[in-house]
């Protein structure tokens, strides 16, 4: 079975992006601009953060970290988010989810300038991506659809079988999948005889949030098999939603956690945030 590596991806798309951001910075005189914020003080949501930071820094990107209490008010978030939707040195703009309890995620995510919404959770963009007419996907489908690419899989009129139908993941997926001329079900916790189905998968996506939820019984011979799930072990490994060993005696390849989808998350986000800025320099040079 081959891995499929997302750091090797992850090495080679970003080697890419820091060449363009060094012309774009070259050319307009200023950086692609991203800002974070984080609302509370999350351990996981906080490593995220840094992570992606740490990212900007390395692809020669401004980078804005916003750091607020947990008992920030609404209104409050809303209006750093509206001084950012305007400030012209900022192109990406990422709230950090999920939010404490007494702030409206809907809110917050309408509240971002589709244009700077480099998660691509907003309706507007949500819409463009049903369309195929988007610049922004989001970075966790978005990263998968590259793995696929990098590793030459072919999508056209192949079984695609997606378990779970998250806005982040799931839906997202399995437009990008249709795009490519796939031919896609979803799967869910009311699906019934799941392993019926997931026996058919050419491309098989999980997304489940259950360790090792996926065996080698439910996978075709010769699949290949993507795992999104990270799932912490009460001896704090982190594992997949995918039984990798199992599975690696019928699938022909399949990504290991971790080290397969995780890696490509932030690098999307980057993708996004030098996507975001080049399309304000096109608009501003249209006049
Ligand atoms: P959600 O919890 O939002 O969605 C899980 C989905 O799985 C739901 O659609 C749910 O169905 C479905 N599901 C749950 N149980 C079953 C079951 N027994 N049979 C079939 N379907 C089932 O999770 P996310 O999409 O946000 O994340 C999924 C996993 O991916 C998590 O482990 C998460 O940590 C990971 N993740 C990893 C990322 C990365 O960068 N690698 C990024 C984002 C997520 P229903 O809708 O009916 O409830």
């Amino acid at each position: 079975m081959i891995r499929l590596d997302g750091k090797e991806v992850s090495l080679s798309v970003r080697t890419e992006i820091k060449r363009e951001a060094e012309a774009f910075t070259q050319a307009h005189g200023y950086p692609p601009g991203l800002a974070v914020i984080l609302v509370g003080d999350d351990p996981a949501s906080s490593v995220y953060v840094r992570n992606k930071e740490k990212a900007c820094v390395e692809m020669g990107f401004l980078s804005r970290k916003y750091e607020l209490p947990a008992d920030t008010k609404q209104a409050d978030l809303l209006a750093l988010i509206d001084t950012l939707n305007r400030d012209p040195r900022i192109h990406g703009i990422l709230v950090q989810l999920p939010l404490p309890k007494t702030i409206d995620e809907n809110a917050v995510i309408l509240a971002i300038d589709p244009d700077k919404d480099v998660d691509a959770f907003h309706p507007a963009n949500v819409g463009r991506i049903v369309e195929g007419n988007y610049s922004f996907v989001p970075c966790t489908p978005a990263g998968i659809m590259e793995i696929l690419k990098y590793y030459r899989i072919p999508i056209a009129g192949k079984r695609c079988v997606i378990i779970g139908r998250s806005n982040i993941v799931g839906k997202p997926m399995a437009l990008l999948l249709l795009e490519q001329d796939g031919t896609v079900t979803v799967c869910h916790s009311k699906t019934e005889n799941l392993t019926e189905i997931t026996r058919t998968a050419d491309i098989l996506v999980v997304a489940v949030g259950r360790a090792k939820f996926v065996n080698a019984d439910m996978v075709k011979p010769g699949a290949v098999v993507i795992d999104v799930g990270i799932n912490r072990t009460p001896d704090g490994k982190v594992v997949g939603d995918v039984d990798y060993e199992s599975i690696s005696l019928v699938a022909s390849a399949a990504t290991p956690v971790p080290g397969g989808v995780g890696p490509m998350t932030i690098t999307m986000l980057m993708r996004n945030t030098l996507t975001a800025a080049k399309r304000t320099a096109e608009r501003k040079n249209q006049g």
